[in-house]
Order: structure tokens, then C-alpha cells, then sequence
């Protein structure tokens, strides 16, 4: 996935490695496993990625991958 466009229609590049843009995080009982051990591949493989648009600051979250849909956060208007 070298670009996707948020809501807001801003084309936010994925090509960067590592991405700016793109933000990782794991459940607190995935990254119990490596409690001993790091190895690298097998964290990253673990971790949820989150993208941020640049533009509109919402979060694009895919909790199973890219293939699936994502589930996309606004910040609340204050
Ligand atoms: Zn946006």
C-alpha cells in the first residue's frame, strides 16, 4: 500500500520506509511474548498499524492488516 487517500481526500505516500506517517502499535499480551527476547520481524509482525493523515489528523487504524478495512478516527472538535 504506497499511498491511500484519507476522507478528507488528501493522498497520503506510504513509500517512506520507515513511514512518517504510519504508526505502530501491539496489544499488551502480544508484546508480553517477547518479554525475553526481541526480535524485530516477529514484533512488527504482531503490532496494529495506525496511519495519520497529515492534512486532517485523523487516524487510520488496521487492526487485521490492509487487506481488511480500517476503522478511521476524528479528532473532537473542542
Ligand atoms: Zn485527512
Amino acid at each position: 500500500m504506497p499511498k491511500m487517500k484519507c476522507t478528507c481526500g488528501e493522498i497520503i505516500n506510504l513509500g517512506g520506509i520507515p513511514s512518517p506517517h504510519q504508526y505502530l502499535f501491539i496489544s499488551d499480551t502480544d508484546f508480553d511474548q517477547f518479554q525475553d527476547t526481541i526480535e524485530a520481524e516477529e514484533v512488527y509482525l504482531k503490532m496494529k498499524i495506525c496511519i495519520q493523515c497529515p492534512l486532517c489528523l485523523r487516524l487510520h487504524i488496521y487492526k487485521e492488516g490492509f487487506d481488511r478495512s480500517g476503522q478511521i478516527y476524528l479528532l473532537e472538535k473542542e
